[in-house]
């Protein structure tokens, strides 16, 4: 096991990971900026380092500064958390090449991964269903007309280097495509510096599915099953929950065991999430596979009991898969999680500032995993999100009803976030009956229903 961790992560996710390797007894260096002096993860973690100022590329995104900081530290790994670097295969790359382990796949997989149209060839190769659409970069308009009459309309034109939703239009007849293929290009290219872009036959209010898997570094590949994701704002995902109303036990394991052999013969290995819709007829179709610890991994967590950061360490660790799970996974009750962003919650605006009250509810079932604390301030530089509500309960019910009384039993005053909107979501008929897809909440606020009685 190692003896020091490097957590190059802030907020919520580095608690995480220093709970983690405090179970682990492994010891922990956290970096900060200054705007992060006072935070929790500096405080729990064995020690800190200030790596610049609160910017971003200045501080947790400034390569030189982090792999000095692991130096210094003299630590054997570095957990990027998600988000920030985690994503990064220069980053994994300089880790491994300064002798320090990258936790989390090969770099070389990472980099397959974040190229979403090569993922799909990957995975259409692999034996994964994947939705119809073109094969490689679409060189202009032109091929993208040629191609969506062999797809059928409505498309959906993606970047390939995408991420947050950005840079992606669906197009219904072929008179809009050019005007939005050269918006989705734009909009690509200002956001990853890459305008490249590919084609998918559009899915009418789909559900997002997604697969959990851990692969150990001596081929062993097993899934954790499935978490559904299909409350989204804007294509961000708000709440999630598993399992899915829509998968089945024969289904689960049926897309596990395509999983499983597919992520094998790729050689895919650590912690990863296999992202799918699901259409009316419940058919899974794979969008992308994000190659990190996901914000929604405790759902998972509170239905197997398998820590999934833990398994991460121990993996990246050497641990064959028998010594990081014990025994097969078990499915147990039902778990939701609501995302309490710094937002306003209904004009979605960020709200930064300092917490005057803060008081996580308890009790049967609830976790919370944050890094807030009242008097605490959110500083304006980085993701909203400042907390994640977890629960469990025996079936879908129990959660709900658990999660609602939950939420009215979280106080955070002095900034806004998303607590009223989650309340009213999980007051919803159609959100109780299961009746949910990736266009819940477009109609949820054209119906006017996240605003105030
Ligand atoms: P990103 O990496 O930008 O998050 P994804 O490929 O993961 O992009 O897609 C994000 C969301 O966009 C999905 O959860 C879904 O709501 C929507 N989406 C993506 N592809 C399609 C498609 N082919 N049909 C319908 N909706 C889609």
């Amino acid at each position: 096991m190692f003896k020091k961790v490097l957590i190059a992560n802030r907020g919520e996710i580095a608690l995480r990971i220093i709970c983690a390797c405090k179970e682990l007894d492994v010891r922990t260096v956290v970096i900060y900026s200054e705007a992060d002096r006072n935070s929790l993860p500096v405080r729990f973690a064995d020690e800190a380092i200030c790596i610049g100022p609160p910017q971003l590329a200045l501080s947790y995104l400034n390569i030189p500064a982090v792999i000095s900081a692991a130096e210094i530290a003299n630590v054997d790994a570095v957990h990027p958390g998600y988000g920030l670097l985690a994503e990064n295969a220069n980053f994994a790359e300089v880790c491994e090449t300064s002798g320090i382990k990258f936790i989390g796949p090969p770099p070389e997989i990472t980099r397959l991964m974040g190229e979403k149209e090569k993922a799909r060839a990957a995975m259409k190769r692999a034996g994964v269903p994947i939705l119809p659409g073109s094969e490689g970069i679409l060189a202009s308009d032109g091929e993208a007309i040629e191609w969506a009459r062999q797809v059928g309309y409505p498309v959906i034109v993606k970047a390939s280097a995408g991420g947050g939703g950005r840079g992606m239009r669906i197009v219904r007849s072929e008179e809009e495509l050019p005007a939005l293929f050269t918006q989705a290009q734009a909009e690509a290219a200002g956001a990853f510096g890459n305008g490249d872009l590919y084609m998918e036959k559009y899915v009418e209010r789909p559900r997002h599915i997604e697969f959990q898997i851990l692969a150990d570094q001596h081929g062993k590949v097993v899934s954790l099953g499935e978490r559904e994701c299909s409350i989204q704002r804007r294509h961000q995902k708000l709440l999630e929950e598993s399992p899915s109303t829509q998968v089945t036990p024969e289904l689960r394991d049926q897309i596990g065991a395509i999983l499983c052999k597919a992520l094998t013969d790729i050689g895919y290995m650590n912690a990863g999430t296999i992202e799918f819709l699901i259409d009316q007829d419940r058919r899974l179709h794979f969008i992308e596979m994000n190659t990190r610890i996901q914000v929604e991994h405790p759902v998972t967590e509170m239905v197997t009991d398998v820590d999934l950061v833990k398994s991460q360490i121990m993996i990246a660790a050497g641990s064959p898969m028998d010594e990081v799970l014990h025994g097969p996974i078990v499915h147990r009750g039902h778990a939701i999680e609501c995302r309490i962003n710094a937002e306003h919650p209904e004009k979605f605006t960020p709200s930064a500032g300092k917490i005057t009250a803060f008081h996580p509810p308890g009790g049967t079932g609830v976790r919370v995993d944050t890094a807030a604390y009242a008097e605490g301030i959110i500083p304006p530089y980085y993701d909203s999100l400042i907390a994640k509500l977890i629960v469990r309960g025996k079936d879908r019910d129990e959660a709900v009803s658990r999660m609602a009384r939950a939420l009215e039993m979280f106080i955070v005053e002095g900034i806004y976030t998303t607590i009223p909107l989650h309340r009213r979501i999980l007051a919803d008929p159609d959100f109780r009956a299961g009746k949910i897809d990736t266009g819940f909440i477009e109609r949820f606020l054209a119906a006017g229903k996240e605003k105030s009685a």
